[in-house]
């Protein structure tokens, strides 16, 4: 069994992009500039932004934190939306979910400039990322498919089971799974909370993306010996010896599918360090086709 470290391979990604990022300034190109939107103060959002910030950091990119309060209005969340759409020193802005309730998050990811949707929400570029058109590709998927990319894990003709269906992880998966690239060349079935047979379904498969946000749901006798197994889920489990109160789970119970797994992502230090690094790319993407 290998371990997929997703901070090694996200480190050798925002390496690479460091170097391009220095290059492409010392010929006189803008340095990309990410601007993050956080609504409220949600634990674990203020964790992943600051992530985010720092990534933006480590590569050399310029970033902008925006704090907004909880009970911030619709109208003036997509001013400040506008203000960004037309700012030229802005090419990403990404604006942190969950909102509070009175927000519409879909209202304010079609507000975003597709051209600096760095996350790939907007349906513009989801509806490209289906045709497979050259797009921003939602960050968690894109940071799977680059750490598939970077393992030389082959996936051609596999049977690959996604297991939740959501906009952002999930159907993204699936469908990039399912394309002509590589990696891709999958058959991929995807799974959510009214798939019959669960079990022998995840039994059968190659290549298992768990992301159900379930703490250790898919254990061992989901799993096929020699599959691969990819972890998204990060939920906070109550864990009074620690000095947070919590500890981070994933959606594998990690100990007893290693044992079967040929390549195995923990959590954390898999695919979450690996969203981040995607989103770098994404970020570096706009400001390249701006210029
Ligand atoms: P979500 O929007 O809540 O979607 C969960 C999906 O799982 C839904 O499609 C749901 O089915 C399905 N599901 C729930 N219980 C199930 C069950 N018992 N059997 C089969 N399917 C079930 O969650 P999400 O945003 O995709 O996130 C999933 C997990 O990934 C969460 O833990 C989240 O924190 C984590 N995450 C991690 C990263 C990262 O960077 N590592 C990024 C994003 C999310 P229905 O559609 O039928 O309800």
């Amino acid at each position: 069994m290998q371990i997929l470290n997703g901070k090694e391979a996200s480190q050798a990604i925002k390496d690479a992009l460091k170097i391009e990022v220095a290059q492409s300034a010392s010929r006189g190109k803008p340095v990309p500039h990410l601007v993050a939107i956080l609504v409220g103060n949600n634990g674990a959002s203020e964790t992943y932004v600051a992530s985010k910030v720092k990534a933006c950091e480590e590569v050399g990119f310029k970033s902008t934190l925006i704090r907004l309060e909880s009970n911030i209005s619709s109208l003036r969340l997509l001013d400040v939306i506008h203000n960004l759409n037309g700012d030229p020193d802005v090419d990403g802005i990404l604006v942190q979910l969950p909102l509070p309730e009175h927000i519409s998050a879909d209202e304010v990811i079609c507000a975003i400039d597709p051209n600096k949707d760095v996350d790939g929400f907007h349906p513009n570029n989801i509806g490209k990322m289906v045709l497979g058109q050259p797009t921003f590709i939602p960050a968690t998927p894109y940071g799977i498919m680059l750490m598939l990319q970077h393992y030389k894990i082959e996936t051609k003709g596999k049977h690959a089971v996604v297991v939740g269906r959501s906009q952002i992880v999930g159907r993204p998966m699936s469908i990039l799974l399912s394309g002509s690239g590589n990696p891709g060349n999958c058959t991929v079935t995807i799974c959510h909370s009214h798939t019959v047979n669960l079990q022998e379904i995840c039994a059968s498969a190659d290549i298992i993306i768990a992301a159900l946000g379930r703490p250790e749901f898919i254990k061992a006798n989901m799993v096929k010996e020699g599959a691969v197994v990819i972890d998204v889920g990060i939920t906070r489990v109550a864990d009074p010896s620690r000095k947070s109160g919590y500890r981070i789970r994933g959606d594998v119970a990690f100990d007893e599918v290693a044992q079967k797994a040929s390549f195995i992502t923990p959590v954390p230090g898999g695919v979450g360090p690996m969203t981040i690094a995607a989103l770098m790319k994404n970020t570096f993407k706009a400001c390249a086709v701006k210029t």
